[in-house]
């Protein structure tokens, strides 16, 4: 029988009513398992663990992504899979900082959460708590189908790496704009089995150490020099994510390039990641994006903003070399970029 370790987070899935009724707070685990008894008749031995604070996913930290990564490693050689219940609204964030914390990983990590509560008669929670935990059970070769991060939300099994909160109301909140589904839950649970990712290394460690200190500026017709020097010439940033129009453009002032050169010369990673959900950046194919390469800024190619910023202050907590940084940031790592 196969054995999956439930990690409770947190989110929308475990929340119940305040006692005032006017707002929605964690619960405990307990709860959740006794709102699905189906997960009982599973092929699945099932034991769970919680946070001991249960959080909402909007005060998920850096401190939160090493305690949930910690307790895959304590676990990873007694159980087969491990599904993880979080909140939506940074769910792309956890699952891309895992994704790049995990090396070696040969068992599935499933993230899954809800837009509705388990408790409500509505909810979307029973069906993506079970169909994660299935997902999770799947073997094939007499090893797991599933052998990384990957996130479970309303019949779709997408890389996390690759996703995004696309809705805030339908139950279908997910896309993968620039990664094909990993499986689709209908009657039968059917893999996409060339889009799954392998590791080749054999062993499973955990790399930790996150660098918070970047920023992330985003572009606008009209932004100012007065905010555009604020973030460029401060001082304790070791990385910027550039939000850039279309195909990795920005607007030409001279002011900015100035910036971002002496910046870089300063040793700041600065990284080009585009406004657009789908498509990738493209640096030098138009004249508005000419000035940014020159200045040294880097390419993230088809990466999503929520895999960029962790990938981001993930290598900047393993090395203090800035080239290096830029090196490893337009490389594909886990599968989160497939065109830089
Ligand atoms: N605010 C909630 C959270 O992210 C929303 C959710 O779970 O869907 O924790």
């Amino acid at each position: 029988m196969t054995s999956i370790l439930i990690i409770y987070t947190g989110g929308t899935i475990g929340m119940i009513e305040s006692e005032d009724r006017q707002t929605l707070v964690p619960f405990n685990l307990k709860h959740v398992l006794e709102q699905v008894p189906e997960l009982k008749k599973l092929d699945a031995k099932l034991s769970s663990v919680s946070f001991e604070q249960p959080l909402d996913s909007s005060d998920i930290e850096p401190e939160h992504w090493m305690a949930i990564a910690e307790i895959v490693k304590q676990n990873y050689e007694e159980y087969d899979g491990f599904v993880i219940l979080h909140g939506s609204d940074t769910l792309a964030y956890t699952a891309s900082a895992l994704s790049f914390m995990f090396e070696g990983l040969k068992k599935p990590v499933i993230l899954t959460g809800s837009q509705l509560p388990i408790g409500m008669i509505r909810t979307d929670a029973r069906e993506n708590l079970i169909t994660a935990v299935e997902f999770a059970t799947l073997r094939m070769h007499d090893e797991p189908v599933l052998q990384e991060v990957a996130i479970y939300f309303e019949d779709m099994l997408y890389r996390g790496n690759r996703t995004k909160k696309f809705s805030t109301e339908a139950f279908d909140a997910f896309i993968s704009p620039n990664y094909p589904k990993l499986a689709k839950a209908g009657v039968n649970l059917n893999f996409d089995f060339n889009e799954l990712f392998r590791c080749e290394r054999e062993e499973f460690s955990v790399q930790d150490g996150f660098d918070n200190r970047i920023a992330v500026l985003t572009l606008f017709p009209g932004i100012t020099e007065q905010l555009v020097t604020a973030v460029l010439t401060n001082e304790n940033l070791r990385g910027i994510i550039i939000l850039t129009f279309g195909s990795g453009n920005a607007p030409r002032h001279q002011w900015l390039m100035t910036a971002i050169e002496s910046a870089v010369k300063r040793g700041v990673v600065i990284v080009n990641v585009t406004q657009c959900a789908k498509g990738n950046v493209e640096q030098g194919k138009y004249e508005t994006s000419v000035g940014l390469l020159s200045a040294g800024v880097v390419s993230c190619g088809d990466m999503t903003l929520e895999a960029t910023v962790t990938k981001l202050m993930f290598l900047l907590g393993q090395s203090d070399d800035s080239e290096w940084v830029r090196d490893r940031i337009a490389t594909n790592l886990k599968g989160e970029l497939s065109v830089s």
